[in-house]
């Protein structure tokens, strides 16, 4: 019999496909937009120039400010644009760093958005922000920050690096494994997870191969949606907390860390968590979900030893006293010894 469950559907719109983008001013038309800024980070300011382009009088100009953690004193450049253009909604092309922006200006206006994503971070499917002020990261979730419409497309992700492809894919994933086995986890967001889990397994392969695959670029698309969805919907465990400490108090590379980590986190995790292990080994085609979430990184070039991004030995032992002293819901109590193995095995780069 199915356990009880709640299910809570994120509002919103999604648009998904080749060549989506350019159904902005249909969707501009639709939330009743006259005047709306666009974001994007320094890099990415060519493409939100091509997106104003097609916009034409209804865009409020271009604010090219977007960087990792979302300082507010960022948010608060763009905030001076946003008053004195008579801006009435915003438009977020790029990473998570982008929509971060863009969710941090919603969160104090109000304003609608509109995220168009090119990475695989997922943050347009959930109502969580990040912002930094004084060196201090402040995570909070509100409804305000979700985003009124989503458009994946996939053209718009083929220029995304390899590396930066592998990172920020086997990130997502990180996301759908522990909805699998997350204390609020349902039915739904589990079809969901596994869906998304195969999509990116299968796709980011084929985009290493070849990075301008069309198929590669809207499977991975697809799945990072999905996993989005996940994160956006359960809560996370042992192996978002570890990341977050490793991110948060000893500043290693956010998505590059998941990757790291994941294998041992879902070692440690596994025995814990039956149904989803079932689920996972359907997903990646393989009894060994673990390894082969290792093997598959390892195969696409990515760094698998912590102490290749800087980090000191000494930490590993910091990184369990963070960890323990405030620690998430986990399937599998955490016990020093456990953990500390499972940390020093990321630090080292070991096969789970
Ligand atoms: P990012 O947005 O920082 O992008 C990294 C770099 O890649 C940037 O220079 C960007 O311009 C460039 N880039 C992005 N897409 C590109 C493309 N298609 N082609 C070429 N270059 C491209 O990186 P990210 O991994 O997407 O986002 C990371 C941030 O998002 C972190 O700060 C993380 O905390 C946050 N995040 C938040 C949530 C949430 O729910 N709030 C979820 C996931 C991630």
């Amino acid at each position: 019999m199915m356990q009880n469950f709640v299910y809570n559907a994120q509002p919103g719109r999604v648009l998904f496909g080749t060549g989506t983008s350019r159904q902005l001013p249909q969707e501009l038309e639709r939330l009743g937009l006259q005047s709306v800024l666009l974001l994007s980070t320094p890099q990415q300011e060519e493409q939100a120039s091509s997106l104003a382009a097609l916009i034409g009088s209804k865009s409020a100009g271009i604010f090219a400010g977007a960087t990792m953690h979302t300082p507010v004193s960022v948010t608060e450049r763009a905030l001076e644009i946003v008053s004195e253009g008579k801006v009435d909604g915003v438009i977020a092309v790029g990473g998570g760093s982008t929509t971060g922006l863009g969710k941090a200006i919603a969160l104090r206006t109000d304003l609608p958005q509109i995220v168009i994503p090119t990475t695989y971070a997922g943050s347009e499917m959930t109502a969580i922000l990040g912002e930094t002020a004084d060196g201090r990261k402040v995570t909070q979730s509100s409804p305000k920050v979700l985003p009124e419409v989503v458009i994946y497309d996939v053209d718009l992700t083929v220029t995304l690096p390899v590396s930066l492809s592998v990172s920020s894919g086997i990130n997502a994933i990180a996301h759908a494994v522990e909805a699998l086995y997350a204390r609020d986890r349902n039915p739904i967001i589990s079809m969901i997870a596994a869906a998304g889990i195969r999509s990116l397994f299968h796709a980011l392969p084929a985009i290493a191969q070849d990075p301008s695959s069309r198929d590669g670029r809207s499977a991975a698309l697809y799945g990072a949606w999905l996993c989005g969805v996940c994160l956006g919907s359960v809560g996370m465990a042992l192996h978002h907390k570890i990341c977050h400490t490793l991110g948060g108090t000893f500043g290693l590379p956010h998505a590059e860390t998941h990757v790291a980590v994941l294998p041992h986190a879902l070692r440690f995790n596994e025995t814990a968590a039956p149904e989803a292990l079932t689920t996972l080994r359907q997903a990646v085609d393989h009894e060994d979900p673990a390894r082969v979430l290792f093997d598959l990184a390892r195969s696409l070039g990515a760094q698998m030893a912590l102490k290749d991004f800087g980090m000191p030995a000494d930490d590993v032992e910091r990184a369990v006293d963070l960890t323990l002293e405030n620690p998430y819901w986990n399937p599998r109590p955490l016990e020093r010894e456990g953990l500390r193995q499972l940390v020093a095995n990321a630090y080292e780069g070991n096969a789970p």
